[in-house]
């Protein structure tokens, strides 16, 4: 073969591999002006390997709690942890709670998350396996016994707490493991700390929707209305100790590229 035939027939073949791309380059753009409607040239999603089963952390996870050790958390007391599973202590000190607080900081977040309630039961209401997720210390997606545990609506389990009661009650009974599947989009301030979108939380609980992007009031507070106070784009998640001893297993999390609102 003579050589520039040779590199005619490369640059053919190069042409034709990259014909070859799956997709279209004679659709119209999409509304964003970046791609077209299957568009060849749109690079690939990273590669994420699952779990090997459900609940189990995907390889780009930052593991939290995998039963073994505490040393992703700080807290005032140590907290149990004993045979792989970890457990709110009693309380040194009567009255002063001693939350679990993640020594990394994040902002927008999968997490999922196992808690079992104490059994057999102890106190109601809101004394009955109360504990709860505070997203960057703030912003909390309550724990409960909600199993046949009256107590105020925007209190139960899956409930975004003094705000939103879980759109149904998929509470397992106490003593029995129960998952948490949460995305927490943080809030945004602008730089006069004026808010200009709030945090929003979507909850599976055991599996089922219980939150549906639901939009958060502001920082979780007791007996009265939530409001936002401007604060940075990362903090800690903290397990909140409300004098019950509840415990928790599988605990990870996954930061996320920014909220849909930004894209
Ligand atoms: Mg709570």
């Amino acid at each position: 073969m003579r050589m520039c035939t040779f590199v005619a027939a490369l640059a053919l073949a190069g042409a034709a591999s990259a014909q070859e791309k799956p997709g279209f380059r004679d659709t119209p753009m999409l509304p964003d002006g970046t791609w077209r409607v299957h568009d060849p040239d749109r690079p690939y999603p990273a590669v994420v390997t699952p779990g090997a089963k459900p609940g189990d952390a995907p390889s780009d996870a930052t593991v939290l709690f995998d039963g073994t050790s505490l040393d992703a958390w700080t807290s005032a007391q140590p907290w149990k942890l004993q045979g792989g599973v970890l457990t709110v202590p009693p309380r040194a000190v009567k009255g002063v709670g001693n939350d679990l607080v993640s020594r990394q900081s994040f902002g927008d977040v999968q997490l999922h998350l196992e808690f079992r309630t104490p059994s057999p039961v102890q106190h109601s209401s809101q004394d009955r396996g109360n504990s709860g997720i505070w997203f960057m210390q703030r912003y909390e997606v309550q724990i409960l016994d909600g199993y046949q545990n009256p107590t105020y609506a925007d209190g139960t389990v899956g409930a975004v707490y003094g705000w939103k009661p879980p759109l149904v009650n998929a509470a397992r009974p106490p003593g029995e493991w129960q998952s948490y599947d949460i995305v927490f989009e943080r809030p945004r301030f602008a730089a006069d700390g004026k808010l200009e979108s709030p945090a929003y939380v979507t909850v599976f609980l055991n599996g089922v929707l219980v939150q549906n992007r639901q939009a958060m009031l502001g920082t979780t507070i007791w007996r009265k209305v939530a409001t936002y106070q401007p604060h940075g784009d990362a903090a800690p998640i903290q397990l909140q100790d409300h004098d019950s001893p509840v415990s928790f297993r599988n605990i990870w999390v996954r930061p996320l590229a920014g909220a849909p609102s930004e894209k």
